[in-house]
Order: structure tokens, then sequence, then C-alpha cells
């Protein structure tokens, strides 16, 4: 489906944008891998989904949270592959706490990841995917870019900001081609969860099995996670001919965490 198509996935070094990695590599694209981890588990992770698709894979480990480092990636991608077909803004972080008690430093790092970077890869993409007539950008947003839960002002602010960015690039690049949707997973097991689940654990006292247990029942009625290849597959939609009319907008991926 994508073969000769060139795709970049921030933070694809762990959760979900390692899921949307592999999902556009088994459909042939040309992957540019990003984010943090050591670099023999990089190369692993770089070499090992090449192999396994017969794709080019490269690894680029510019810092989301630095504007320059953000534009870079897409230029160097943009030489490097002589174009650049899908842009997944995927990279974030989370930390919770009471908003009066929030680290500047945190909320300061949150916006900078979660909403800015988008921004900057979309404003230095969207130039080049317009020259070619065709374009898929997809914002990794969250049921918190539709709604709130306690404790997490820096990332429900940052996520519904990035709901608002996706709306303004769609209308501005309509009928060009080019498309920018967002995609509103709920709970999704990868270690930024996995993180919060120890935290809920320790502060109750209780169980692993039991804090997990918990985090489903109080916003996810499915009772069950999003898969990351659940979400590669909602991102190979939105890059499909079948979606060449869907931009500007929201799809969540939430058993039912939103329907409430
Ligand atoms: P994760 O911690 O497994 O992966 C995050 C990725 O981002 C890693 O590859 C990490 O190295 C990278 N990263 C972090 N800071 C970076 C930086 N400064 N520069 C470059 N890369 C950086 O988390 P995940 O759960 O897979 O989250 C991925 C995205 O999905 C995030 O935007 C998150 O907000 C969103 N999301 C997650 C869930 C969930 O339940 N896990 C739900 C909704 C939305």
């Amino acid at each position: 489906m994508f073969k000769g198509k060139v795709a970049i996935v921030t933070g694809s070094t762990s959760g979900i944008g390692l899921g949307i990695a592999k999902e556009l590599a088994r459909l042939r694209a040309d992957i540019v891998l990003n984010g943090f981890s050591d670099a023999g588990e990089i190369e692993a992770i770089r070499s090992g989904i090449e192999r396994e698709h017969g794709v080019r894979v490269s690894y680029d480990g510019a810092d989301m949270s630095k504007e320059d480092a953000v534009r870079g990636l897409i230029a160097t991608t943009a030489a490097k592959y002589g174009r650049l077909d899908v842009l997944v803004n995927n990279a974030g972080i989370q930390f919770t706490a009471p908003v009066e008690e929030f680290p500047a430093a945190k909320w300061n790092a949150i916006l900078a990841i979660n909403l800015s970077a988008a921004f900057h890869g979309i404003a230095a993409a969207v130039p080049l995917m317009k020259k070619q007539g065709w374009g898929r950008i997809i914002n990794i947003a969250s049921a918190h870019g539709l709604v709130a839960s306690t404790h997490k002002a820096a990332y429900v602010a940052a996520k519904h900001g990035l709901i608002g960015l996706t709306k303004v690039v769609g209308l501005e690049t309509a009928g060009s081609g080019v498309t920018c949707n967002a995609v509103c997973p709920g709970w999704v097991r990868t270690p930024l969860v996995d993180k919060q689940i120890d935290d809920n654990a320790a502060q109750k006292g209780i169980s692993k099995d039991d804090a997990t247990r918990e985090l489903l029942a109080e916003k996810q009625p499915s009772l069950q996670f999003v898969s990351p290849a659940q979400l590669g597959g909602t991102v190979a939609f939105l890059c499909s001919g079948a979606a060449d009319q869907i931009t500007g907008t929201a799809i969540s991926v939430d058993g039912g965490w939103t329907a409430q």
C-alpha cells in the first residue's frame, strides 16, 4: 500500500509509536524512527523492522523538545529520501500533580514535546507535502484531548491544543491532497501508563493487578487496553484512499471512554 512512500514516526522507540512504525513498514513504507533508548536497543529495533519487512528504516535521534531539532528531522529526512509522505507526531511524556503543585519545568517540557513539536514538524512538512500533492499528518492526541482528568493540567492542555492545531492544519491544507487528523487513544499498556499504574498501586497500597483493574474501570468501559497494533491500523486507515476526505478531525480509539 505504501511502497515508495516515506514515513516519520516521532517517539517510535517504544509503545504506540513503535506499533505504528511496524504497521506502516508492514504496508511497505520506508520508516524514519525517532525517540530515546540505548543505542543497542535502537539498532535492534531498526534492523529488525528492516529485515522483517524489506523496507528502508533509519533512525534520527532528534530531541522533540527542541524546535531546531524537530525542523531538522523533517529537513534531514527530505534530503535523505527525496520526499516525505507521512508525518506521525507521536512523541509524548506525562507528569501528574495537582495544578497548584505542578512544577513549571514539567509544564514547559510537556507543552514542548506533546504540542510544540507537532507545530514545528507540521510547519516544516506542509510545504513539502503540498508540493508533492499528497501527504498525511497524524497527531497522536488522547482521550485527554477531548475530556479532562485531575492532576494532568499540562497533558490535557497540550492534547486539547493538539486537536485545535489539527483542525487548523486540516483547513489550511484542504483540497491540496494533504490531510491532517488526530487519533485519540484511551488506555494503552505502554511504559507511559505502566508508570501511572505503579504510582497508583504504591499510593493506595494495592497490587499492580488491582491498580490495573481500577485504572480501566474508572475510564474505559470495554475494560480492555487498546493495543499499539490497533493504533497502527488506525493510522494506516487514515493514510488510505478511503480516508482522502477525512481531515481536520479527531478519531477516538478508546473502548468507549469519551462516549460517557
Ligand atoms: P512511551 O513512553 O512508550 O513512548 C514515548 C516515546 O516518545 C518514546 O519513544 C520516547 O523515547 C519518545 N520521547 C519522549 N521524549 C522525547 C523527546 N524529547 N524527543 C524524542 N522522543 C521522545 O509512551 P506511549 O504510551 O507509547 O505514548 C505515545 C504517545 O501516545 C504520546 O503522545 C502519548 O501522550 C499518547 N497516548 C498514550 C496513551 C497510553 O495510554 N499509553 C493514551 C493516549 C495517548
